[in-house]
């Protein structure tokens, strides 16, 4: 499959992504997940990136594009791809769009997930996640802990919080959210790509995404 995970930071895009590569193969792309492995390992693009990220803005267009471009042309993105947290401006989308058409694929559907702001807000402020750069598991200290003594379940390393999910900052990347990213909707949905979903069940949302993916 081919798709994008729209939504708030906070409304599962990351999770879901995670359950949906279970299906054929395809693989979670994660701009968030690339941009914090870069700054952890203090490459030319995490220093570019890293005050933008812990001030909740956007990094720039261009730096996106530029990890896109080679990121969607790697082997692995041959058996398709589930987009989670790209794009994030109307810009990146026109850029995405050109690039697709590029490489002559087609995108199969856009998620809008659209989960009530106070959910959002309960899950940004318990979430934890896996400190390995290659393995980046999502936890949730009510929900879905990590081992007692604080563990991912599935590589061992220490689960953390992320330097974002503090208050000062999920306030900026809500505001941002709304301001640059949440017209996305309006754009695919011109695309005729849109598909909303309205739940808060990860298993639910799959369901729903598998379910439209086949009927396609
Ligand atoms: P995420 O893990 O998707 O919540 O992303 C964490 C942070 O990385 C965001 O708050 C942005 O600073 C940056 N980021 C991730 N994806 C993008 C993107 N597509 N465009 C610009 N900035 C991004």
């Amino acid at each position: 499959m081919r798709i994008i995970l729209l939504g708030a930071p906070g409304a599962g895009k990351g999770t879901v992504a995670k359950l949906l590569t279970e299906f054929d193969g395809s693989v979670q792309v994660s701009t968030g997940d690339i941009l914090r492995s870069a700054v952890k390992a203090g490459s030319e693009l995490g220093k570019k990136a890293k005050g933008y990220m812990e001030r909740g803005e956007l990094v720039p267009d261009g730096l996106i594009m530029e990890i896109m471009e080679s990121r969607l042309q790697e082997p692995d993105c041959k058996k398709g791809f589930i987009l989670d947290g790209f794009p994030r401006t109307i810009p990146q989308a026109e850029a995405l769009k050109k690039l697709v058409q590029e490489l002559k694929l087609k995108l199969d559907l856009v998620v809008n997930l659209d989960v009530p702001k106070e959910v959002v807000l309960d899950r940004l402020t318990t979430r934890r996640t896996c400190s390995n750069p290659d393995c980046q598991e999502i936890y949730n200290v009510k929900s879905k802990p990590p081992t007692a003594d604080g563990k991912c379940k599935k590589c061992g390393w220490k689960v953390v919080q992320r330097d974002d999910d503090t208050e000062e900052a999920i306030t900026q990347r809500l505001a941002t959210y709304n301001e640059k990213t949440a017209p996305l909707i309006d754009y695919y949905k011109k695309e005729g790509l849109l598909k909303t979903i309205t739940s808060t069940s990860s298993q639910e949302i799959v369901s729903n995404i598998t379910a439209a993916i086949k009927g396609k």
